[in-house]
């Protein structure tokens, strides 16, 4: 099964070939972070846009890295929620004209399926069941997999996203968009030992997340600092920074690991390319003998072959939308 998989949820214009879910025959990534960055951060009426511009291009360079035409193509996968409205609108509406030209069957795929599904793409020898911790710009989820297409959310956050939390503190360190890379890259240089910020424990569910109090921890750090004429170094905030959300990141899954006897464990999403998140995990998954999966950095962030892989198994289910899709910004994981 060949599938032409389009993401456009966000800042990303992407489209991909993938057949049978786990061979990527292309990955075509436009990103607009150059254009947002002006900004701080995204701006969504400038994404729609951009979008418009870039996609047919994206798309017919992805045909051709892969030496094939729409007329080889079996499906088409699209991301069809959460995310920008307006961005969202782009790709499904691409992916239903081709649908409609081509005569081809329209899989719609919530973006946040792509994101786990992107560990399927490197470890052929991952399957359903496994636990796997979702960190992105705009989702923290603790979710059990417990077959192709079907989740169980463990926890959430209740308040800022852990990408979301790289982001604002970046910003106030003075470093800019988008904030985990420079984040990571500046926290080689400082000592995460510096200062003790806090592990953020929540009430009531069990692997539920909190960052906003450890993002307004480091705000306030840094306005004691200016008050109190105390020098900033922006490295230590950082690497202190990014050792208390591993911290908790690491605590929440390894419990949920021994609580449902989970031997398979996986990380996905933007953060999930943080490599001091990953030797973190790495290194607690050693000690419990659990297997221990990540997507390649390039296929943490938004990409188009994680909706191929994720469309690819909805596809197997017998999922097929109808040239009425819409795009649903706010689209639950799990609903249909
Ligand atoms: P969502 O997937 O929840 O809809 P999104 O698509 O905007 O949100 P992703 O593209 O998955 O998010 O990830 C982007 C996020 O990942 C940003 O918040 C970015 O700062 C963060 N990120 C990217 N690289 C790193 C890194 N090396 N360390 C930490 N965070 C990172
Ligand atoms: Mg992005
Ligand atoms: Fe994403």
């Amino acid at each position: 099964i060949k599938i032409l998989a389009i993401e456009s949820s966000c800042d990303e214009t992407a489209a991909a070939v993938v057949v049978n879910g786990r061979d990527v025959r292309s990955n075509v990534i436009s990103s607009q972070i150059a254009l947002h960055t002006l900004y701080g951060g995204v701006v969504p009426e400038i994404a729609s846009r951009k979008h418009i511009e870039k996609i047919n291009q994206v798309i017919e360079q992805a045909l051709e890295d892969a030496h094939m035409t729409l007329d080889d193509m079996d499906a088409i996968g699209v991301t069809y929620g959460p995310g920008l409205v307006g961005a969202l609108l782009v790709g499904v509406a691409e992916a239903k004209a081709i649908a409609y030209a081509k005569n081809l069957p329209l899989v719609g795929v919530h973006h946040i399926e792509g994101h786990i599904s992107a560990n399927y793409i490197e470890n052929k020898d991952l399957e359903p069941p496994f636990l796997c911790l979702v960190v992105s710009g705009g989702h923290t989820h603790l979710v059990k997999v417990t077959d192709y297409g079907k989740y169980e959310i463990l926890g959430k956050t209740r308040d800022d996203a852990a990408g979301e939390a790289f982001d604002k503190v970046a910003r106030a360190i003075g470093l800019g968009y988008p904030g985990g890379p420079k984040i990571e890259k500046i926290s080689h240089e400082g000592n995460p030992d510096a200062i003790q910020f806090p592990r953020a424990k929540v009430g009531g569910g069990a692997y539920d997340f909190s960052f906003s109090g450890l993002k307004s921890a480091v705000l306030n750090y840094l306005n004691g600092c200016k008050m109190k004429g105390i020098e900033i170094h922006p490295a230590d905030v950082a690497a202190s920074f990014q050792k208390a959300v591993t911290d908790v990141l690491v605590e929440h899954a390894m419990h949920a690991i021994d609580e449902f006897g989970m031997d398979r464990f996986a990380i996905a999403g933007g953060v999930a390319s943080n490599g001091t998140l990953r030797a973190a995990m790495e290194e607690a998954c050693r000690k419990k003998g659990v297997q221990f999966y990540h997507p390649s950095p390039i296929l943490c962030t938004d990409n188009a072959a994680m909706i191929g892989a994720a469309a690819y198994y909805d596809f197997l289910a017998g999922k097929r939308d109808g040239l009425d899709l819409n795009a649903i910004p706010n689209l639950k994981l799990g609903e249909r």
